[in-house]
């Protein structure tokens, strides 16, 4: 049984969906474009909450009350890196392009996470803080993410030094740095008490597969767009 099938419903937009993030274009046509977007997948925007990435470590506990916060409108949006709920057929949503929107849940205790993973979070320990966050004695959390940037595209010219924690996961190729942002999650997943057959990483890399992506838009200095993904527990 696949339990993002039957138990959490999962997904994300598409380029074709075009930029949802209120920050790259005038709100009114973020607004419009989300509207489309929602109704092709079948959220209800009414029972949704959506966040903006800190790129920190700060989370929050969601609930019915927080319905339509961030969703049409970028002046009540939650700025921080984990949104958590217990309710059902409640939206947790996130804006991202190239960073990994990873989506924890536990099955026994019907709690659910999205969790905002950039480069910077993987250094910061944002995977473990999230899974100990919703983490109970017989907790067996699963683990799902987006597409996100991955070694093939992830180049630096030097290792960052906000990212020295992650040297291992450097690849040095052709004069350059390739990040291994899969290792670095699939190995933190597991270290946090994650098992390996829960984890569910996207193949698909969001530079090189055509999704929204931050490095590509500035390699071909195109206009910037971010991708929405949800969850909810169903
Ligand atoms: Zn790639």
């Amino acid at each position: 049984m696949n339990i993002w099938e039957n138990k959490v419903n999962f997904g994300y937009s598409s380029l074709a969906d075009g930029n949802l993030d209120f920050r790259f274009d005038d709100k009114e046509i973020v607004a419009s474009r989300r509207k489309e977007f929602f109704a092709r997948v079948g959220i209800d925007p009414a029972k949704s909450v959506a966040m903006i990435a800190e790129h920190a470590n700060n989370m929050a506990l969601v609930t019915a009350g927080d319905a339509g916060k961030g969703i049409f409108s970028s002046d009540d949006q939650y700025f921080l890196d984990g949104l958590i709920t217990r309710e059902k057929n409640f939206n947790l949503i996130l804006a991202v392009a190239d960073c990994i929107a990873l989506v924890l849940y536990d099955e026994a205790n019907e709690v659910l996470a999205m969790v905002h993973v950039g480069s910077k979070n993987l250094a910061i320990g944002t995977v473990d803080k999230a899974i100990q966050a919703i983490k109970i004695n017989n907790s067996e959390i699963h683990a799902a993410t987006s597409p996100f940037i991955k070694k093939c595209c992830y180049r630096f010219e030097t290792i960052p030094k906000h990212l020295e924690a992650l040297k291992d996961y450097f690849i040095e190729k052709d004069g350059a740095y390739f990040l291994d942002t899969e290792s670095a999650l699939q190995n933190q997943l597991i270290e946090s008490g994650v098992k390996e057959e829960n984890i569910e990483i996207s193949r698909l890399c969001s530079m090189h597969d055509n999704f929204p992506s931050h490095r590509n838009s500035k390699k071909m200095n195109l206009p910037e767009s971010r991708m929405l993904v949800y969850a909810r527990m169903l």
